[in-house]
């Protein structure tokens, strides 16, 4: 008898946030004031957590929806490029008149870096711009913010994911404070160790407040959930390490996708981590981002 399979549906991830292009200067002298220096090398990659984040999530065979906003430039239209050479849908990326797109100039000089962010349309992505695109959260099966767009928009997406019955992950990232709220609607909240120390506090029974859905990244040893009031670390596979930009999003791309799919906190988790793995084992940020294949 044969019998029919159906066929097992994409789980669909939306991320809600930035989106960057990184202007990489390498030199091994940086300009004191009033001072000019020839660099080495220069590089433009796609970059900004959001963005990562969706690339990553899209490569791991996700159905990934993007809700941001780029400037109307090139860096721009080169990242809408970028996300569907990537399967990403950009429905709802907004195009920002008058107003760059997202850059982060990055300067690395014998391994110290010196970063500084333009926020420009991605300072623009507002609760208005959220609201128009609410049906693509509706169907979702997760989301994933970080915190690289203004934080009440951050805040008003929680709320909708509430609202619809969404789960919604936090990823702080870079460290803002949130008033606790909007970690209580969370499903998970991913912070890597710096990020969990600065937000949340211990309690007296010596565990950190909303532990139970605290995934803490802690680079090569892995990350952490918390079991019957204790903290177990799944380490990652031995890896060589190349570059670690862009670990942190694929870590939590990877958890967003394996939550949707069904997997338990512990598995998704140990999937989380080979996509990390795998990602620091190569140069750039979305570079190094691996494919569903690449980890069977
Ligand atoms: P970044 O900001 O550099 O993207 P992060 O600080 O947000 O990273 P980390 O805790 O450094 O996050 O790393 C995220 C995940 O990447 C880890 O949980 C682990 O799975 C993987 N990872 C990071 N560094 C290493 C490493 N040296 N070896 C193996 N895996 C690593």
């Amino acid at each position: 008898m044969i019998r029919m399979v159906k066929p097992m549906r994409k789980p669909k991830v939306t991320i809600i946030g930035s989106i960057n292009m990184d202007l990489v200067t390498i030199t091994d002298e940086v300009a004191m004031q009033g001072e000019t220096v020839h660099g080495k090398d220069f590089r433009t990659l796609h970059g900004g957590k959001g963005a990562n984040q969706a690339v990553a999530a899209s490569r791991l065979g996700a159905d990934v929806s993007m809700i941001g906003k780029v400037g109307d430039d090139d860096f721009g239209r080169s990242m809408l490029e970028n996300f569907e050479a990537n399967g990403v849908d950009i429905e709802g990326i907004g195009i920002e008149k008058d107003t760059p797109s997202g850059i982060a100039n990055i300067i690395v000089s014998n391994k110290d870096n010196r970063i500084i962010i333009i926020a420009g349309a991605n300072g623009k992505v507002d609760r208005a711009h959220v609201d128009r695109y609410a049906e693509i959260i509706r169907e979702s099966d997760i989301v994933l913010v970080q915190f690289e767009i203004p934080m009440e928009t951050v805040k008003h997406a929680i709320d909708i994911c509430s609202r619809e019955n969404v789960p919604v992950i936090i990823n702080p990232a870079p460290v803002t404070a949130l008033e606790d709220a909007y970690f209580e609607a969370a499903a998970y909240i991913t912070p890597n160790e710096h990020e969990r120390a600065k937000l949340f506090k211990m309690r007296d029974d010596g565990l950190p407040e909303h532990h139970e859905k605290l995934i803490t990244t802690q680079g090569a040893q892995g990350a952490s959930y918390f079991k019957d009031g204790r903290e177990i670390i799944l380490p990652p596979k031995n890896v060589e390490v190349v570059d670690t930009t862009g670990a942190g999003d694929t870590f939590n791309a990877a958890f967003a996708v394996a939550i949707a799919e069904g997997k338990d906190i512990e598995a998704a988790i140990n999937f989380a981590n080979a996509a990390a793995g795998l990602a620091v084992g190569k140069i750039g940020a979305q570079n190094g981002m691996p494919k569903r294949e690449d980890l069977q």
